[in-house]
């Protein structure tokens, strides 16, 4: 067998850049997944319930991104959905991003109100604050409510989540759920917010289908080296594992997800609910929520956060701390070696965390890069 191009991983990073190739340049490919399905970490399928699960985890798409945002409505129609998130906290349920409603259920009316009045005149209505950020502040009220704010809802599920205080990691991470001077409880502010109307695998399989796209599903891209007859390659899977971790194995976080079928018609009352103290799992997600389905029966799952061990389990989120990024550079200067023939791209490839349109927003600008003459 002869191609254009060989991509290994058929998530957003690689079909993306499958369905560019095929359809702009006149190309061929072959795309494999060693899984059995394509949509990488977003495929969904329906449980025996009929309810349409995330098998690796709840996704939500969120962007800020028109080119994006445009680009998969292509392949999908979308329900509009925005999500939202509670965090069990001293026994009550209180909004995440923490904001003024959470302010408000966690303290006295009065107390509430002036703390209320103290984020605004010293941030200004609708600022996000970086709970680090807060901790800092010099109004001593304000570091106060941040220090709680940080034990009772940071602290505890970031340790569950990562292993590592919130200061030991990138200030990206904490930052992604900011205090928000606000009353909306939204978990996410972008402007498009939404889910493909018929689930991610459905707008996967509009993605591939194209005469120019083969997809080679059960296939480890090692297992057809040498079968296969290709100009150049994308990898999206993990760089370290593709140059047989010379440098060591980059760390992962990895993930059990525990799925119940509940005998009623909801069982909880917000899309996600935190368990930031406690319980050994961190959240439980109601996938009704997601989809949409009427539905008499439901469907939760549960996340339990565990280390990644190479062959064992799923590498699900790079550890950003400075120490893994400069490993990672050791990588890179392997992948230069091979000046160009392979080129290295998505949660994997790159070892950083993207959300899903920052995956697609990435491949879209490999894709430019390859075009360019
Ligand atoms: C629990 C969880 C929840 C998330 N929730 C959200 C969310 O709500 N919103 C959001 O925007 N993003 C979310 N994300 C992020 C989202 O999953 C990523 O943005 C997306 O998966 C990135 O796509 P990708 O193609 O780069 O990687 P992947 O989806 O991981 O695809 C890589 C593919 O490569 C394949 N592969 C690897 N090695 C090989 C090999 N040797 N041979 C053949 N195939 C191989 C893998 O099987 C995999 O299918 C979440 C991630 C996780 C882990």
């Amino acid at each position: 067998m002869k191609v254009d191009w060989l991509i290994v991983g058929a998530g957003f990073t690689g079909s993306t850049l499958a369905e560019r190739i095929a359809t702009q340049l006149g190309q061929t490919v072959l795309l494999v997944d060693r899984r059995s399905h394509v949509a990488g970490n977003a495929y969904d399928k329906y449980d025996e319930s009929g309810v349409l699960v995330h098998q690796y985890g709840p996704h939500i798409f969120h962007t800020n991104c028109r080119k994006v945002w445009d680009y998969l409505s292509q392949f999908t129609q979308w329900r509009p959905y925005q999500h939202r998130v509670l965090a069990v906290v001293d026994g009550k349920k209180v909004p995440v991003p923490f904001n003024l409603t959470s302010l408000h259920r966690l303290f006295p009316a009065s107390s509430a109100a002036r703390l209320e009045d103290l984020l605004i005149r010293h941030h200004g209505y609708g600022a996000k604050i970086p709970i680090l950020r807060l901790r800092q502040s010099a109004n001593q009220e304000l570091s106060a409510l941040a220090d709680l704010v940080y034990e009772k809802i940071f602290l505890g599920y970031t340790l569950k989540q990562w292993e590592f205080r919130p200061e030991d990691l990138d200030p990206s991470v904490t930052g992604r759920v900011p205090v928000h001077v606000s009353w909306d409880d939204r978990y996410f502010q972008d402007t498009y917010q939404a889910m493909p109307a018929r689930g991610y695998a459905e707008l996967f399989r509009r993605m591939l289908a194209h005469p120019n796209i083969e997809v080679g599903l059960d296939t480890d891209y090692r297992r057809i080296q040498g079968q296969v007859r290709f100009n150049r390659m994308v990898f999206t899977g993990a760089i370290d594992e593709f140059f047989d971790y010379v440098h060591g194995p980059l760390p992962y976080r990895s993930l059990t997800f525990e799925f119940l079928t509940v005998d009623c018609e909801w069982y909880q009352e917000a899309g996600t609910i935190n368990y930031p103290n406690g319980e050994r799992f961190t959240r439980i997600t109601e996938q009704k929520y997601l989809s949409g389905q009427a539905l008499p029966r439901t469907t939760i799952v549960r996340e339990y956060p565990e280390k990644h061990v190479p062959g064992q389990n799923e590498a699900y989120y790079p550890i950003p701390r400075e120490e893994n990024r400069e490993q990672h550079k050791l990588y890179l200067r392997e992948a230069a070696k091979l000046n160009g023939s392979v080129l290295f791209a998505g949660r994997l490839g790159d070892y950083k965390y993207y959300n899903m349109d920052q995956a697609v927003g990435r491949a879209l600008r490999l894709f430019e890069e390859i075009a360019a003459p």
